[in-house]
Order: C-alpha cells, then structure tokens, then sequence
C-alpha cells in the first residue's frame, strides 16, 4: 500500500480549472481585486449567509487583519490548544496572549473559566472552533456582552460548519477562515475574514490593499491579497463543496463505527445540534488505560506508511519562542493533557475504504501491541 497521507489537498476537475482561468491568459489580470476575487467573495457571502466577506491571501493574515480592526491594544483571552498562528497572530499585533484552559468535552475555551481571566486590560478574546467543532457561543457572547469586550473566532476549521441550523460565521463580531491546501476548503493559500460588525469592512479591505483608499495610505496596511489563479482555484472548489463535505462524512463515519468502542482510544461524538464538515478525525490514546504510549503508537503507524500527527503538540506556550515571554497562566491542566493523548488520522475527500481499513486495522494491533511498544 501507497503512503497514507494524513490529508491531501482537494482539486477540481482539471479542466474546469483550466476553463475558469482561461480568460487570464485573454485579459493578463492576474491580481489586485481581479474578476475572480470579486466572483469568490461574492460567492462566498451567499454561502456563509452572514455579514461582510473579505477574502485574504491566507487565514494568518486575516486573523491579525481582523485583531488591528480593533483598533486597540490590551490582552487577548485565547486557547493553548491551536495551531501555533492563533497566538502569532495576537503577538505580532501588538497584544498579549492569555492563555484560558480547554474543555475536554470539545477541546474548544471552557467558558466556565474565561471571566477569571478578565481584566481591564483585555480586549477581546480569540477562540477556536478547535477541529470543527462550534465553541459554546452563547455563553461566550454573555461574556462579552457583560464585558463590553469583542469576539473574533479563528474559525480555520470551521468551513461549512453550522449550528443550531445557522452557518458558524454568524456568532462573535468576525470569524476567520483558512483556505490553505490542508483545510475543507481551498484555494492552494486563502482565507477571508466575516464580519458582523458593518464598520469593519472597510477598514479590512484597506488593509489588506497596504491601507490605500481612493490612491492614499490611511493606515498602515499591508499586503494580504489573493490572486486570480487562487481565486479560480476556489471558487471551482466551492461548486462542489457539498460533494466534497459528504464524501468526508462516509470516511468519518467508517472510523467512528469501527473505532468508538475500542478499549483504549476515546472519540467525542458531536452534539445533534451540530453540522459538522468532518475536517479532521481525532482521537485521545486514553493515558489511564494506556499511560505514555500515544508517541508509540503515532511512530508505529508512521513507519507502517500512515501519516498520523499529534496536533497539537506541544501546548502554544511550550513552543521556544513562548516558553519564556510574555504569555501568563501555565496553570493549563487540561490542555497539557489532551495534548499528550491525541491523535488525528488520516481524513480527505478521496480516501478510499481500502485506505482507511488499513488505519483502522493498523491502529487496533498497535493498541494490541501495547506491552512490546
Ligand atoms: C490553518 C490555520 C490557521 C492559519 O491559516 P493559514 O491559511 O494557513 O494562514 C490559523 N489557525 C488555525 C487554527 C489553523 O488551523
């Protein structure tokens, strides 16, 4: 068996690619608000049925485009629990990070212990729709309410998610989204920011253009633009969205009935409320049954051909470059420990069920194995 990738890029048809940037080769637009940014982000507002779209060259970019809309400084609530980009984006935005622990329920900001973290400092908080997974949004918005504070989710996860029958994009004052290769929804590099919030659109669309309006700089933007050929690239990935959502359910779906009862391992089952876009199929090595041996395990199916990665390890502040700064509150008890027990396993469109019966069976004996690992 071929290597099992843990996930591959989706694409379209090639030639429906190629019939969408044909005109590119007649027109020679190739960036800066060309016709296929605009089609893509008009495309995407009716799919996100929310506020404002404005599309980004990447989700890093738009996470710190939609902190400066603040147009504040002070301290950002976030999750230890991401992909290190969530906290880049507060620090290099001038912010500091303060780290909330995760539930263990959804991995997602447990909201019983955000208020303990609020001071007259804090600006906003940033969570994560961790893996797909919605936070608990109302009770954050009876946070910030009470507060006066903003909410902006990094929803990178979260393409096509929907709660309570309502596209995730609706709750907080923007979420962002990333369209890079690995994600439900790309663009090659991508993202976009929605905002709820109408007085954000235009400082948004500035800054990604090097915070020119009408030929003069009024802020200090940058360059965050996406191009025509990742632009054609989306919105040929979007017509088939559906598909694309559907054919991960089916894998998801094999792993969970095979996988949800195996002595061991732990699966959360999502609440019935939930639409989810099975980004990603994670699961806990359970550390009371099996202490220690994630890593193990996560080896032996590396070397069996299965890419499988602990994501996300280690916590955000026990990177180097956070160990010792700035970042306050190491009391992360929670975070630290589904960190040292997870797992994801290999999830795309086009996995086939051959594939994902060899993880199945590889992941079982490895659990089996357990004394000679
Ligand atoms: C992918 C990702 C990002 C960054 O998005 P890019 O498009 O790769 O810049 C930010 N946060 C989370 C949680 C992500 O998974």
């Amino acid at each position: 068996m071929n290597r099992i990738f843990l996930t591959r890029a989706t694409l379209p048809d090639f030639d429906e690619y190629v019939e969408e940037i044909r005109n590119i080769w007649e027109t020679h637009w190739v960036t800066t608000m060309g016709p296929r940014h605009n089609k893509l982000e008009e495309m995407l507002e009716g799919y996100f049925q929310s506020g404002k779209t404005t599309l980004f060259v990447n989700g890093h970019n738009a996470l710190e485009a939609a902190i400066s809309s603040l147009k504040k400084k002070g301290e950002i609530i976030t999750t230890p629990f991401s992909f290190i980009s969530t906290t880049h984006a507060i620090v290099r935005t001038g912010n500091i990070p303060v780290f909330c622990d995760i539930s263990e329920k959804d991995f997602n900001i447990d909201v019983d212990q955000l208020e303990k973290h609020i001071t007259n400092k804090t600006i906003a908080i940033l969570p994560v729709h961790t893996f797909g997974i919605p936070c608990d949004v109302e009770a954050i918005q009876r946070v910030t309410e009470k507060y006066g504070i903003s909410v902006i989710y990094d929803a990178a996860h979260a393409f096509g998610v929907r709660y309570k029958g309502k596209s995730i994009a609706n709750f907080g004052d923007m979420s962002v989204f990333s369209f890079h290769a690995s994600k439900v929804f790309n663009c090659g590099e991508g993202g976009c920011i929605v905002s709820n919030n109408s007085n954000a659109d235009g400082y948004l669309k500035m800054y990604r253009m090097f915070g020119i309006n009408n030929d003069k700089s009024e802020i200090v933007g940058t360059n965050a633009k996406m191009n025509e050929l990742s632009a054609a690239l989306g919105i040929c990935n979007l017509r088939h969205i559906s598909e694309t959502i559907s054919r991960r359910k089916e894998i998801y779906d094999y792993y969970m009935d095979r996988l949800v009862d195996v002595k061991g391992v732990k699966i959360e089952k999502a609440d019935v409320d939930i639409d989810q876009n099975y980004s990603y199929f994670p699961l806990r090595i359970d550390s009371q049954i099996m202490p220690n041996k994630r890593d193990a395990i996560c080896s032996n199916l590396n070397d069996l051909g299965i890419q499988v990665l602990r994501h996300f390890y280690p916590i955000i502040p026990d990177h180097p470059c956070y160990h010792v700064s700035s970042a306050k509150n190491n009391d992360l008890p929670v975070a630290r420990k589904i960190s040292e027990e997870i797992l994801l396993l290999p999830l795309y469109d086009f996995l086939s069920i051959n594939e994902a019966d060899y993880v199945i069976e590889s992941l079982k004996n490895a659990l089996d194995n357990r004394g000679k690992i």
